[in-house]
């Protein structure tokens, strides 16, 4: 069995001179579920398209259980797809959506039966199969896609943005449930979004996009918790930005307005680089009394300017002294808040949770 379910090499797409996808070199491992994230325009359904082979690929190749398929046409190439707008045929029942893909392949009839049959109970569609897609609901039309990709059993399932046309309470209902299908039945999955939330909660392993380029790599927590750049570090979860800038070989890092900090999470950088010092409002704490000095910890002086009630969570905004906000996020304990608009308090963190980017 080949060691990856699916590779792209050096991938790219241009039209015209605009690079959609730039250069992507990404490897999927059997079984798998494996997030395209990044905001709008930055080449995550070209790529897609590049894989089903709905276009060809400007250069690069693409693997596929270990063989070259960026010259075959979609139908060669044993994939099951889903769109954002799960593109059903209106005029045929549930059923014979999802038969369609297997009467293409011309299996016989008592065997198109049972695997429809199969495919709307894993989706939860038994008994609906003579209801036209019409008569369904967003949610029930998105299982019948579902159902229709995964009859054919692909090596490899697409979803692109597959949930965005939800309500939010569905979509967080579907994402646990598509999820769910997938660790059943053990099926290579890309998914497509540019919600963090879904990508966080679903993904096995998440590769962060822009400008047709892959910018990171990772489980969910590592992306969130070792974000390698600003853009992925802003993009994902919520993020403070200070200013600094490396002071010795030994990484210590002072900030503008603030302290010397030691202990970061950084990779290496030369002394004098400018950096971001990124840290998230949830490891942030607040006070209205400087916090203990030292290097293990990053403090900073500001203004609150507002406090904002999030029902789960408050929300601390504060001015710095260099006219810039940033924010901490205390959990609703049932405490009151300590501190309110108005007045002075110390914004600090352990130097651990400090994630050192370069400018
Ligand atoms: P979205 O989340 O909005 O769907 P995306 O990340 O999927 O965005 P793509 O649709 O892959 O982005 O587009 C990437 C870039 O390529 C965009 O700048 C887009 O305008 C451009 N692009 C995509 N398809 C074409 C095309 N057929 N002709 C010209 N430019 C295109």
């Amino acid at each position: 069995m080949a060691e990856f379910a699916l590779e792209l090499q050096g991938l790219e797409k241009t039209y015209g001179a605009a690079r959609a996808v730039d250069g992507i070199d990404l490897q999927v491992h059997t079984g798998e579920f494996l997030t395209l994230l990044g905001p709008s325009g930055c080449g995550k359904t070209t790529t897609l398209g590049l894989i089903a082979g709905f276009f060809p690929p400007t250069a690069g190749e693409i693997m596929l259980a270990g063989k070259p398929v960026a010259a075959l046409p979609p139908f060669k190439r044993d994939i099951g797809v889903v769109f954002q707008d799960y593109a059903l045929f209106p005029h045929m029942t549930v059923e014979q959506n999802v038969a369609f893909g297997l009467r293409m392949r011309r299996l016989p009839k008592a065997e198109i039966k049972t695997r429809v049959e199969e495919a709307l109970s894993l989706v939860k569609l038994t008994g609906l199969g003579e209801r036209k897609p019409l008569e369904m609901s967003g949610g029930q039309r998105q299982r019948v896609a579902l159902a229709r990709a995964l009859v054919i059993r692909p090596t490899i399932l697409l979803l692109d943005e597959p949930l965005s046309n939800l309500d939010l309470k569905l979509r967080e209902d579907m994402r646990v449930e598509i999820a769910r299908i997938q660790r059943k039945l053990g099926i290579t999955t890309v998914f497509v979004t540019h919600d963090q939330g879904e990508a966080l909660v679903m993904s096995d392993r998440i590769a962060v996009m822009n400008a047709g380029r892959i910018e990171q790599v990772g489980p969910p927590t590592d992306i969130y918790e070792h974000p390698a750049s600003r853009f992925v570090a802003q993009f994902i979860g919520r993020m403070n930005f200070y200013q600094g800038r490396v002071m010795d070989d030994a990484g210590r890092i002072e900030l503008v307005g603030g302290n010397v900090i030691s202990g970061h999470d950084a990779q290496e950088l030369a002394a004098g680089t400018t950096v971001h010092v990124a840290v998230r409002p949830e490891r942030t704490r607040i006070s209205k009394d400087m916090p203990a000095a030292g290097e293990a910890v990053m403090a900073l002086k500001g203004r609150v300017s507002d406090v904002l009630f999030l029902g789960a969570a408050r929300e601390v905004h504060v001015q710095y002294q260099d006219g810039r906000f940033g924010c901490v996020e205390l959990p609703n304990n049932g405490a009151p808040v300590p501190v309110a608009a108005g007045d002075e308090v110390w914004m600090s963190a352990d130097a651990s949770c400090c994630h050192v980017l370069p400018a």
